[in-house]
């Protein structure tokens, strides 16, 4: 089976609350996520790495989702690495780093296709739990506060119109051109739509998360906005 690479707390350490971040696609989940990490000095990983990265490799290998026995082994080949300071926000596929490749648009285009497959959700199910069981972790995907951490100590739902986070995805790659821009946008959509309408784990937000709506807040606002929600639960004692 593999392993991710996450280190874990010190013994003795005080054990930090295990945190879920939702929401669709560039709503700041990774960014704000990893940024409250560093400040709390907790782990932090982005899930949708997984997706994309087993994505890349069924594209390379010509696996097609509807192949579900060809898709579900290749899971076991992808291995989240945390940097030096516990974040999970690399990604390797066998002994290649593949982080800049599963960003690539062939890549968006595709995902949800793939992330949709029930069988492979099933896979990825038992190494998201492993990572959150020594508490001390922000985990942000679509369905961490629904399915895979149902009791997290706090969840967070982040969210931003699809042309503020259109906007963000072409500031991210630098694009200026607005027909570029204007793509990014549909595509944004339509895994949006791929997301929140499939069977299975559909993108949602739990009934007891805190909504943090991020349209025209400045990074900053939002990453203080995350950390208010967490300190609330930390100052009620709340955790295990
Ligand atoms: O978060 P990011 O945009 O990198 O995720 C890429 C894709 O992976 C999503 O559009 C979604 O289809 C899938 N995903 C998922 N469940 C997660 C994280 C990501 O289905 N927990």
């Amino acid at each position: 089976m593999t392993i991710d690479s996450a280190p874990t707390p010190p013994t003795g350490a005080p054990r930090g609350l295990v945190v879920a971040i939702d929401g669709p696609s560039s709503s700041g989940k990774s960014t704000v996520g990893a940024e409250v990490a560093r400040r709390l000095h907790y782990r932090f990983c982005d899930t949708g790495l997984l997706y994309r990265a087993v994505a890349w490799l069924a594209l390379a290998r010509g696996v097609a989702p509807a192949d579900v026995a060809g898709l579900v082994p290749l899971a076991a080949e992808i291995t989240l690495i945390a940097d030096s300071r516990g974040r999970l926000r690399h990604v390797q596929a066998g002994a290649r780093d593949v982080t800049a490749e599963v960003e690539r648009p062939e890549v968006d285009r595709a995902v949800s296709g793939y992330a949709k497959v029930p069988q492979l959700r099933a896979a990825l199910v038992p190494r998201q739990r492993a990572l959150a069981r020594e508490g001390g972790i922000i985990m942000a995907g679509r369905d961490i506060g629904t399915v895979i951490l149902p009791d997290a100590d706090v969840k967070i739902y982040l969210n931003a119109s699809a042309e503020e986070r259109a906007r963000r995805r072409a500031e991210q790659r630098r694009t200026i051109d607005a027909q570029e821009t204007e793509q990014i946008l549909e595509d944004l959509r339509r895994r949006d739509s791929i997301d929140s309408s499939r069977e299975t784990a559909p993108l949602r937000s739990a009934p007891d998360a805190v909504i943090i709506s991020t349209d025209g807040n400045s990074f900053e606002e939002t990453v203080k906005s995350v950390l208010d929600a967490i300190r609330k639960v930390e100052g009620a004692g709340g955790g295990r």
